[in-house]
């Protein structure tokens, strides 16, 4: 017998997304999570002592802002719990000769913080923030439709103003943007870190809108955080699935599939138990497993051949500390997020290094987070929790078995040199750590596969209907009954529920409904799909 009408491998925000809509839509789900909680790159947990509530990977929900679930209020997430805080300041940077720039939620102050430096480069942040804001609609719409399933991008672009430059400006490099746009040093290490965020070499080609993009969400929605901690979207969705009659299985990792005439019916896991759909099955799992739970000639050799030229591009480390206080900046700034760029030039080097395994301690490019000082929900009373993000290569030209040796001495050089703009940050006020290495945030969650945070590089050829191999973008995968959700599929990655919506929408599809039924009545969809 069935255990329900479509399996769920993996509980990342994706795939339960998936989940919710079609719990929503009046289909029984069981979701089967690896790990002892649901969440994956966006679970909260108590990582150094009890109280203190650290986001172990994601913190930002930045992107997930211009989603049509949360624009929309599709499934009413709020109901259980998910609530947004939109930091102010937004993020400061401190650079090197004492100086610094604060994006502000109001515009204003913020183009003020550049017209310190350059009259033109304050004239110039606004100029390409409103001309990001006329075409963010067609990147939006292109995000939050499946491949195949509606307009192109080029198409998207066409029914915004101006929208066909943005078809070679997208081509472009952002680093080329930054530095022809911006004449002083501090905004072009400003611009360039932000460029870099989601860990994108900025000077590949391919990469121009994130010059504009990342810069525009954060100051259209701040560097948004939901109260209680990443984790409160996936526990959101979780809630909603079960309310809904679904069913979540932690400490249950998928081994191989079941197929039965070809057709994917169910899953084993590792302690042998089986789980069986009537419907389908849904893959969160990474490709580069997946693809070994079913005999080769299951799949498609353009599946086999896409799957094994995947690359997993930059890593990320991180070390979580509670502290008895949050970085203070000049000025007595106490930002939620800050960066040390040190200069454009410095950030265009993450990139050499990482292609050559090789650990860059000096002057290392941090994304520094203390979400406590907008939420004391997180730690106990005045107490906070501080994460240092580095961009470290996963694989060392030492060997990536060295980063057990080597994380402790990494997060130490990492942590003096926030010191370094912070003065308070000193060993004293750390009440406990927990370092993670790419190696480690692998460990954590098998989808982190060689160390990506987003599944796998999101260059040019492992985009759009490239995504997770050409020809398989639509969620659908060759073996009939199996689909495929998660940053490894369009949109990629960031916490966005673009890949899980999407996968909703094909699967409610193929399964004889439509998102529609899923939506709540009140909020009907704005985009439309074939
Ligand atoms: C350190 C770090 C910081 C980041 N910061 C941000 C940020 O601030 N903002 C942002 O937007 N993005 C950020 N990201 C990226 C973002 O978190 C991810 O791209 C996104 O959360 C991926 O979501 P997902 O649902 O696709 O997959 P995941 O969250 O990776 O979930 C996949 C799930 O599948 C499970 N799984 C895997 N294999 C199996 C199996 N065989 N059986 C059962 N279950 C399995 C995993 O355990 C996991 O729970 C960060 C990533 C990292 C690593």
């Amino acid at each position: 017998m069935a255990d329900s009408e479509v399996l769920v491998a993996g509980a990342g925000h994706n795939s339960l997304v998936t989940a919710a809509y079609l719990a929503r839509a009046g289909f029984t789900v069981t979701v089967l999570e690896a790990e002892d909680r649901i969440g994956g790159d966006t679970a909260t947990d108590e990582l150094t002592i009890p109280g203190f509530l650290h986001d172990s990977c994601s913190t930002a929900h930045t992107l997930l802002q211009s989603s049509p679930t949360i624009t929309g209020d599709e499934l009413r997430l709020g109901d259980y719990g998910l609530e947004y805080i939109r930091p102010d300041p937004v993020v400061h940077i401190p650079l090197p000769d004492g100086s610094g720039i604060t994006m502000w939620q109001d515009i204003e102050q913020t183009v003020a913080e550049f017209a310190k430096y350059s009259a033109a480069d304050a004239a110039t942040y606004r100029a390409m923030l409103d001309d990001y804001a006329a075409a963010a609609p067609g990147f939006t719409k292109w995000r939050y439709t499946p491949i195949g399933w509606g307009p192109s991008l080029d198409e998207c672009l066409e029914d915004v103003p101006g929208g066909r430059r943005w078809r070679r400006i997208r081509q472009r490099a952002a680093a080329d943007i930054v530095m022809e746009n911006f004449e002083d040093w501090r905004s072009r290490a400003f611009m360039m870190w932000m460029a870099l965020m989601t860990m994108q070499p900025p000077q590949r080609t391919g990469t121009g809108r994130l010059a504009y993009a990342l810069a525009f969400g954060r100051q259209r929605h701040s560097w948004v955080v939901p109260k209680g901690g990443s984790g409160a979207l996936p526990n959101a969705l979780g809630s909603l699935i079960k309310d809904h009659g679904g069913t979540i299985v932690t400490g249950a990792r998928v081994a191989s599939l079941i197929l039965e005439g070809g057709r994917c019916v169910g899953v084993r896991i590792d302690s042998g138990d089986e789980y069986r759909a009537s419907r389908a099955v849904l893959s969160t799992i990474h490709i580069k497993h997946l693809i070994d739970m079913a005999p080769e000639e299951e799949w498609e050799e353009s599946f086999t051949d896409g799957v094994a030229g995947w690359q997993a591009g930059i890593s990320m480390c991180a070390a979580h500390y509670a502290t008895t206080e949050a970085p203070t900046f000049d000025g007595g700034i106490t930002p939620l997020a800050s960066g040390t760029p040190t200069s454009a030039e410095r950030v265009l080097r993450v990139a050499e290094d990482f292609k050559r395994g090789e650990l860059a301690l000096d002057d290392p490019v941090l994304l520094v987070l203390c979400p406590t000082v907008v939420d004391p929900t997180r730690a106990p009373d005045g107490q906070h929790t501080l994460k240092i993000v580095g961009v470290q290569p996963y694989e060392l030209a030492a060997g990536t078995e060295k980063w057990d040796e080597l994380m402790p001495s990494v997060a130490r050089a990492n942590f003096e040199h926030l010191g370094r703009y912070a003065p308070n940050i000193t060993p004293d006020i750390v009440m406990a750590e927990s370092l993670k290495s790419p190696l480690d945030l692998e460990r954590m969650n098998a989808h982190n596969w060689h160390g990506s945070c987003h599944g796998g590089d999101m260059s040019p050829d492992q985009s759009g209907g490239l995504r997770p191999a050409p020809g398989w973008a639509e969620h659908r995968t060759p073996i009939e009954g199996l689909y495929q959700t998660g940053a490894t599929t369009h949109p990629g990655g960031s916490v966005s529920a673009g890949p899980g919506r999407n996968a909703a929408i094909v699967m409610l599809r193929d399964l004889g409904s439509d998102i529609s039924a899923a939506i709540a009545p009140e909020h009907p969809s704005t985009l439309e799909y074939r």
